[in-house]
């Protein structure tokens, strides 16, 4: 994935802002690539659009050898269905839902889905299935969440701050169920985090800071996490 001068402007008249300002990176397919930098800086922005949950205002964003900023309402609905599985900091768990029937709810709609209670059984959740949210710890509803997103194999996985409600070693739990589905499932991985056990096992850093790119790296040795 390439992106080419991207911005993205909120407000109006004097109150207008750049939350991504003439944004430019490129991604390698199946790299596990991590965003960081200080709050409002402009990563959670930049990861709706590649998402395509909102389109810049300039530039391009390209994925596949596809323009998605060119892409009206209705065809970025379908990329994001077909293509993008998201995770975010607070789950986003439908409360009412077991954890089988949020992971069911999502295979549904999807092409080539993964069983819903094989993939809870590979995050360790097998004996969750008929809890709801409420009953099952931050740990657990984050690898429900992790279920959900991968259970339709989505060729890009973006993840909001996956860890950022957890403690730390819960934390660590989770990114290497994050890290064991990567693996099985090949997708090409962005996550926004602020923990440093993350960022030492991308395979690139992503630095952003008022609104642009300040620096990215290739991390010669990505480390896995024990
Ligand atoms: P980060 O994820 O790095 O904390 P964001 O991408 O959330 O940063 O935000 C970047 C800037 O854009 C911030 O100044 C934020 O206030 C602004 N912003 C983000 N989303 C909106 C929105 N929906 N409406 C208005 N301003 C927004
Ligand atoms: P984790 O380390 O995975 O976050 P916890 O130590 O928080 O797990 O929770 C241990 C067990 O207690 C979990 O199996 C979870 O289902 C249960 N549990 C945690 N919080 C609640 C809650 N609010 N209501 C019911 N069960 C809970």
């Amino acid at each position: 994935m390439e992106l080419k001068h991207v911005s993205k402007y909120y407000g109006e008249g004097k109150n207008k802002t750049a939350a991504n300002k003439d944004m430019n990176f490129e991604i390698e397919e199946k790299e596990f690539t991590v965003i960081v930098g200080p709050s409002g800086a402009g990563k959670s922005t930049v990861l709706n659009l590649l998402g395509g949950m909102d389109s810049p205002d300039e530039g391009e964003i390209i994925i596949d050898g596809k323009n998605i900023a060119t892409y009206k309402p209705k065809e970025l609905t379908k990329y994001r269905r077909e293509d993008v599985g998201f995770i975010f900091q607070n789950y986003n768990l439908i409360p009412n839902l077991s954890a089988k029937e949020n992971v069911e709810m999502a295979t549904e709609i999807a092409n080539n889905p993964l069983n819903p209670v094989e993939i809870l059984e590979s995050v360790g959740l097998g004996h969750r299935l008929d809890n709801f949210p409420a009953q099952l710890s931050g740990g657990e509803q984050q690898r429900v969440a992790i279920a959900r997103a991968i259970a339709t194999q989505p060729k890009l996985l973006l993840c909001d701050e996956p860890t950022g409600a957890l403690d730390y070693e819960t934390g660590k739990r989770v990114l290497s169920e994050l890290h064991a589905a990567i693996k099985n499932y090949n997708a090409t991985v962005i996550v926004i985090t602020h923990n440093r056990a993350i960022a030492d096992m991308a395979d690139r850093i992503i630095d952003i800071q008022d609104a642009s790119v300040r620096n990215m790296e290739v991390n010669p040795q990505p480390s896995p996490i024990e």
